[in-house]
């Protein structure tokens, strides 16, 4: 039979133990704060930063929205960066991407303090995450990482195929699973033979962009299918994987929406009330 990875709840649940954590913390006068830094007027990213706000506030986190104009040059950009790394009532920084064209996402990254990249994009927390010391672990793999928690299955030696490899989800996801002993494939675009790897996985994680590219057939019998694809067309929101064949295949599979996407913003939360805790305690 197969089940429902409900995220939304999942997520809902970890946000009401970080408002419980986040009073304990304002009982010891420390607020946690996270700054949110937009450029431009892309409004699908305006959507994701409103959301951020909305989030922070139910769960007592104090939010810094910058909105800065599509014209801003890198050196403006750095130097709002520099001084929210020496803010001592900011403790997350994100700066919202994609960056117009004309400004350099990586250097931005790079300029962020390691203990406020609570997005974990910083290629000091990468590292991190990559020797199996984790700081901040990056928001969406982390989140599906609780989801498969949630399942209760165990993932050592499972075969796990991943399919995607960009740094935000696939590469990261493909960590975190091998640091849980399982064997991971990474699959990407130029991968051969993708229905027979997908065939052959206890677990599936589906980060592409592609609406039900991962076909339900592909999947084997028993699978945890995970679905990271978030891709708007004509009938709404649709994941990266065929919802209705796979589902009939899987032992547990993550809708869209509802599944990975509320974690994200709750694994967002979780690092910057830790980044407080850790400010907390230095
Ligand atoms: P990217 O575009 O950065 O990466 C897509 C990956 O899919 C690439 O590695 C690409 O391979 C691979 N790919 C593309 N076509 C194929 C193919 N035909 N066969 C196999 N692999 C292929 O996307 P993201 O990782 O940023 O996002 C992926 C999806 O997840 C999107 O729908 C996005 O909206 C969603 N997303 C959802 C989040 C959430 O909170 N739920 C958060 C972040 C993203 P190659 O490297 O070779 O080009």
């Amino acid at each position: 039979m197969t089940r429902i990875i409900d995220g939304k709840a999942i997520a809902r649940k970890i946000r009401e133990e970080l408002r419980g954590e986040v009073q304990r913390l304002g009982e010891k006068g420390l607020v946690p704060g996270l700054a949110v830094v937009l450029v431009g007027d892309d409004p699908a990213s305006a959507v994701y930063v409103r959301n951020k706000g909305k989030a922070c506030a139910e769960a007592g986190i104090r939010s810094f929205q910058h909105t800065l104009s599509a014209k801003t040059t890198q050196k403006e950009l750095l130097s709002l960066i520099s001084r929210l790394n020496n803010d001592p009532s900011v403790h997350g920084i994100l700066v919202q991407m994609p960056l117009p064209d004309h400004l350099d996402g990586h250097a931005v990254v790079e300029a962020i303090s390691p203990e406020k990249d609570v997005d974990g994009f910083h290629p000091f927390n990468v590292g991190r995450l990559a020797i199996g010391r984790p700081t901040f672990e990056p928001c969406t793999p982390a989140g599906v990482m609780r989801l498969l928690d949630t399942t209760g299955a165990s993932l050592a030696g499972k075969d796990a195929v991943v399919v995607g490899r960009s740094n935000i989800v696939g590469k990261p996801m493909a960590l975190m699973l091998l640091q849980k002993n399982a064997t991971v494939t990474v699959c990407h675009s130029k991968t051969r033979n993708l229905p027979e790897k997908v065939a052959s996985a206890d677990i599936v994680v589906a980060s592409i962009g592609k609406p039900g590219f991962v076909k339900g057939d592909w999947i084997k019998p028993g699978a945890i299918v995970i679905d990271v694809g978030i891709n708007r067309t004509e009938k709404g929101l649709t994941g990266d994987v065929e919802f209705e064949t796979a589902s009939k295949k899987a032992s547990w599979i993550t809708p869209v929406p509802g599944g990975v996407g509320p974690m994200t913003i709750a694994m967002l939360l979780s690092n910057t009330v830790e980044a407080a805790r850790r400010k907390g305690t230095a």
